[in-house]
């Protein structure tokens, strides 16, 4: 029997999301930059699909940007900042997605003028905003904060943290990819300059996403060509895809999920009690449970899990496949050996109470051939 329990890596497309993009597809098929019928039914499906978009999130159509995913729109946002800045400080996280870490250490590595500051989260895995406020000085460009972690469920004080850049006029980017659909999104009250989001997390499709940002925000353009979605990134709108991210808004409802996390972190704490759940206190995605099995590996134990049907990740599901240890965990104080020791639970509302005593059962009986192969190999 197979078991998906990896919402966080992406969430199964949604049949209705499918069907929006066949349809616009079969019905659009012209190029929305074309003036005649077909580009005008093609730009009738975009215009649509973002007027949603902007009223699901809280801003106006003429904020969103198009993109391939929440990669491209963290890359957009932090190369039209530091692009067009004085060089200074940038402001970010240790915890955040690579998609926000990769593109900033590789300018820095690019320009030794600008300085990058990480700052970690208190054991809880949440960054305190004292700890940022702290760091914030007159020569800060950019602070980049995620919404909600996406190994950890660790929700960020976004709120308290913009209304400080607000006041300060320091850029902010936020990464609110693993937030869509688990909480409300309110970007023009948040006054910040830049949000990125993706749709795959949502029951959407692979390779589309958004960036928002803020009105009056120049947004300079990483692809140069043809002038689409105003200008601000060329390149001919991916009509069913965007099609496909309107039709999966507000379908998938995470709420429920907490139960069922719940029952897992109890009946593995039962079973297994030298078991840690990560950010046990802090405010979560109620899907999301990060646990720290010691003695186990994590990948290893993700192998025995998907013979045995579980579809699991350990770690960041972005990097796997990559045998580092978890960032996130190293960033909350974690050892190396525990931090290569973790599993990401990541339920969905498709998931029940059988999936979450399910896992713990498989859990149990992979710690006992694991270990009774240590005690053969020793
Ligand atoms: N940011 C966060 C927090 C994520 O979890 C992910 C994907 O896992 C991304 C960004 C990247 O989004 P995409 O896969 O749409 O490029």
């Amino acid at each position: 029997m197979h078991r998906y329990l990896d919402c966080n890596a992406t969430y199964p497309q949604l049949k209705e999301s499918l069907e929006a993009m066949t349809e616009a597809a079969m019905a659009a098929p012209g190029n929305p930059s074309s003036l005649h019928w077909a580009g005008r039914a093609a730009r009738r499906i975009v215009d649509d699909a973002r007027d949603r978009l902007a009223a699901f999130v809280g801003t106006e159509a003429g904020s969103i940007v198009y993109t391939s995913g929440g990669t491209e729109a963290n890359n957009i946002a932090i190369h039209s900042v530091l692009s067009t800045s004085k060089p200074g400080r940038i402001i970010t996280t240790a915890i955040e997605h690579p998609a926000v870490l990769k593109p900033l250490e590789s300018f820095v590595a690019g320009h030794p003028e600008w300085e990058l500051v990480k700052v970690r989260p208190d054991v809880t895995g949440v960054v305190s905003v004292e700890s940022l406020k702290a760091v914030i000085n007159d020569e800060t460009r950019l602070l980049c904060l995620m919404y909600a972690n996406n190994e950890s469920g660790a929700l960020q004080q976004v709120e308290e943290v913009a209304a400080i850049c607000r006041e300060k006029t320091v850029p902010m980017l936020v990464d609110a990819v693993q937030m869509l659909g688990k909480k409300p999104l309110r970007f023009n009250d948040l006054g910040i300059d830049f949000m990125s989001l993706s749709a795959h997390k949502i029951g959407g499709p692979k390779g589309i996403g958004a960036l928002l940002v803020r009105r009056g925000v120049k947004l300079s353009e990483l692809t140069p060509g043809g002038g689409q979605e105003r200008g601000r990134r060329s390149g001919t709108e991916n009509v069913p895809g965007i099609a496909g991210f309107s039709a999966a808004l507000g379908k998938v409802d995470f709420s429920g999920c907490e139960a069922v996390r719940d029952l897992f972190e109890s009946e593995l704490q039962k079973r297994m009690p030298r078991a840690e759940v990560v950010a046990a206190t802090a405010p979560r995605t109620a899907n999301t449970s990060l646990v720290i099995l010691p003695g186990l590996d994590g990948e290893t134990l993700l192998m025995q899990l998907d013979l045995a049907g579980f579809a699991v990740a350990s770690g960041s599901a972005c990097s796997s496949g990559k045998r580092e240890p978890s960032h996130v965990l190293l960033a909350m104080g974690a050892s190396e050996l525990k931090a290569r020791s973790s599993l990401r639970v990541s339920f969905g509302p498709d998931n029940g109470s059988d999936d979450a005593i399910a896992l713990v059962e498989a859990l149990v009986t992979a710690d006992q051939r694991l270990k009774k192969m240590a005690g053969m190999a020793a």
